[in-house]
């Protein structure tokens, strides 16, 4: 077995531990690959493991790996941020975006969204350590975009999504907040249903405060040898 269908399996166990632990059902999170950085291989390894669902942070680097891989039935989510000026291969190509943080880039890839298409699943990102350098909009402006972009013909709402700082302590909080996001747009009949919430280091805290996708890089395809961000 390769290093990739191990790490699966193991991944898949933590999950399941999270879930028995939370009073949850088995599987009660989904497991969203994080494949950026990593080449189309990795993916190919990570499928025949049983993975479909992959997240990529880069738009060109996504795109040439959603051609290299047309031939497998993949669900491909963006969940990088997200510029203005490059949402329509977004739009086109892909079956979910987590990062959407601003009205106008909503607006962009409602209107771009292929009509033979079902809606684009859209979570919207909150800055939920309210640090001003990092991406997603404040707490207290999230129920209006997801209000927003729950109003788009070429969206679906899903829910919300968030990155809590790498200090275990804030975590729990962190998570919960969103929840409080995810529990606030249903009482007034949003009709979202998922947490994207929790990565490799911190995804039994995620689903203990209700996580329903959690976002795995790392422990999966190991470590990766590029910078976080592009510009
Ligand atoms: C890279 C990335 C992840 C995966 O992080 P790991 O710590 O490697 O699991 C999850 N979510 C987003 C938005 C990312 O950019």
């Amino acid at each position: 077995m390769g290093a990739i269908s191990a790490a699966v399996q193991v991944c898949r166990k933590r999950i399941d531990a999270a879930c028995a632990e939370a009073g949850r059902t088995a599987e009660c999170a989904r497991l969203l690959a994080v494949s950026k950085t990593f080449p189309a291989n990795a993916i190919r390894e990570a499928y025949t493991s049983g993975l479909t669902a992959f997240g990529e942070s880069y738009l060109r680097e996504a795109l040439d790996k959603l051609d290299a891989l047309a031939d497998l039935p993949l669900e491909w989510h963006f969940i990088g941020p997200l510029q203005s000026n490059k949402t329509r291969p977004v739009a086109e190509r892909f079956a979910w975006v987590h990062s959407v943080e601003r009205e106008k880039v909503a607006c962009r890839l409602s209107e771009q969204r292929p009509s033979a298409l079902p809606p684009l699943n859209v979570c919207v990102q909150v800055n939920v350590s309210n640090e001003p350098s990092k991406h997603g909009v404040p707490p207290e402006q999230a129920l209006d975009l997801a209000r927003r972009v729950a109003s788009l013909p070429g969206l679906r709402l899903r829910g919300f999504m968030g990155i809590p700082e790498a200090s275990p302590d804030h975590a729990r909080s962190r998570f919960s907040l969103l929840r409080a996001l995810l529990e606030q747009a249903q009482a007034e009949g949003l009709a979202v249903d998922t947490l994207s919430m929790g990565m490799s280091a911190d995804l039994e805290a995620a689903i203990l405060e209700g996580s329903t996708m959690v976002r795995v890089g790392s422990a999966l395809f190991g470590s990766r040898n590029y910078k976080e961000e592009t510009p």
